[in-house]
């Protein structure tokens, strides 16, 4: 069900070159979306309905949600998943309440001063998967950070489903309304980030899009980019568990497992001292995997070549390995679990020891879920508040600050070759740099 990949003894120059990795990356889903956002580019809304009839199989009347339905959808929200979503609602505020910003002033030299300010963007677009699975937990990881950033214009997108008259799924709908976001979509794919680059008749164009997606959804984010802001390219799922002889491989079976769930090309990985444990870990997974609803797409990503079991020599050898896969979760089951972790450098979040699993990150425990895929976690974050912001320098200087500044300007200006820089300074001096 689970290959194998055997590091003991050396590891190899470039590890990337043997880690499991998937058959279809987002450079290979590039050709296939760059078309789709060419057509809503020129033909606006009726592409988007073309799209969403070809890949959905809804015929859209329009494509904005109309309010009253997320009201509905609110009223008619069960009540145990409305408490559940309110206290994912709680614990997250409360993180990424504490991830805002303050404007920081320096003061180089008397009377010349700079002053970061914080700045949200003005207008995003929220990506809320709903293919395979729906994700109104995703609705939570999205809006929270933007409201917290202070960001005014926030419209959310999510594919339309048949089964529910050609709109979003109504959890879905009702976490937008639990949130008070009234501007929703019933856009997927490719196409949704399109959308919210270019505009179309029915939505006015975003400054960013953020959420997580499939490899398509991840493939327009990465075409698009310059053209609209991205968070990062939050693409198909990916669980790597750094695991000694102390773990439990009913756990680390069980968190392979729910990873997989999300996707055919979903990737589960065990990086693991122990051959015991990767012996026993290979026992457990088929009868969990029969036991759970869906198990043909869960065996499809765990038998794919994105999924596998790493033998390494040493927990130092496990670090080197899980810093170059760059996972998007990390899962450390390890002795001392607290220090390995932090010797990590490279994952989108690391969850520490056997009662932190990465389903409470999906959902409960405060941090974000949209994070980094594809080895993108060695330069990117998750979402966060510092996502919708940026930090705009205001530099203002006296007269007295700028003549002190003045002789170095037009050396460094002269060793550039860039006269008319040291010009623009004299010309303040009367043309000349008081001493
Ligand atoms: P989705 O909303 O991302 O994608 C569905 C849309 O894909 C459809 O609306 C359709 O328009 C488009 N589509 C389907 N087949 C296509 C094709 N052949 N060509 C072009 N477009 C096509 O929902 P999903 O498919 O369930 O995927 C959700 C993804 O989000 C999963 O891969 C999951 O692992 C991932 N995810 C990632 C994170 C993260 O932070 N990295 C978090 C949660 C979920």
């Amino acid at each position: 069900m689970i290959s194998r990949i055997d590091l003991r003894g050396s590891l190899p120059g470039d590890l990337r070159d043997v880690l499991p990795r998937a058959e279809l990356d987002v450079e290979a889903a590039l050709e296939k979306v760059r078309p789709i956002c060419e057509d809503v580019r020129h033909r606006g809304a009726a592409a988007v309905r073309e799209l969403t009839a070809r890949f959905d199989g809804v015929e859209l009347e329009s494509t904005r949600v109309p309010v009253e339905e997320l009201g509905r959808a609110l009223a008619a929200l069960d009540p145990a998943v409305r408490a559940a979503l309110e206290e994912s609602i709680r614990r997250a505020r409360a993180v990424h309440r504490d991830q805002r910003r303050t404007d920081t002033t320096t003061r180089v030299v008397p009377g010349g001063t700079v002053t970061e300010r914080w700045v949200p963007v003005d207008r995003v677009g929220l990506y809320v998967p709903g293919g395979r699975a729906v994700y109104p937990s995703s609705v939570v990881m999205n809006v929270v950070p933007a409201q917290e950033a202070g960001v005014d214009s926030l419209a959310v997108t999510s594919p339309a489903q048949k089964e529910f008259g050609g709109l979003p799924h109504p959890t879905i709908l009702a976490a937008c309304a639990l949130l008070g976001v009234d501007e929703v979509y019933a856009v997927g794919g490719a196409q949704a980030v399109a959308m919210f680059a270019y505009g179309i008749e029915e939505c006015a164009p975003a400054t960013m899009v953020t959420g997580p997606g499939n490899i398509w959804v991840a493939a327009a984010k990465r075409l698009l980019k310059g053209r609209i802001g991205i968070d990062s390219e939050a693409g198909p799922t990916e669980i790597a568990i750094l695991a000694d002889e102390t773990a439990d491989p009913v756990h680390v079976a069980a968190d392979l497992i729910s990873q997989a769930e999300h996707d055919v090309i979903a990737a589960s990985v065990l990086v693991t001292t122990s051959p015991e444990l990767a012996d026993a870990v290979e026992k457990e997974l088929p009868g969990q995997v029969a036991a759970t609803r869906h198990s043909e797409r869960i065996t499809e990503a765990l038998s794919g070549r994105q999924s596998g079991i790493v033998l390494v020599s040493s927990l130092d050898d496990g670090l080197r390995v899980v810093d170059a896969y760059a996972a998007e979760h990390l899962e450390i089951q390890t002795a001392d679990a607290a220090a390995v972790a932090a010797r990590v450098r490279n994952a989108g979040a690391i969850f520490v020891g056997p009662y932190s699993p990465v389903s409470l990150g999906d959902y409960m425990a405060g941090s974000n879920h949209v994070l980094p895929t594809g080895g993108c976690a060695c330069h990117s974050s998750g979402l966060s508040v510092q996502t919708f912001l940026r930090g705009i320098h205001v530099v203002e200087y006296s007269r007295e600050a700028l003549a002190g500044a003045a002789p170095h300007v037009c050396v460094l200006a002269d060793a550039e070759d860039l006269p008319a820089h040291g010009a623009a300074v004299r010309a303040r001096f009367d043309w000349g740099i008081p001493s």
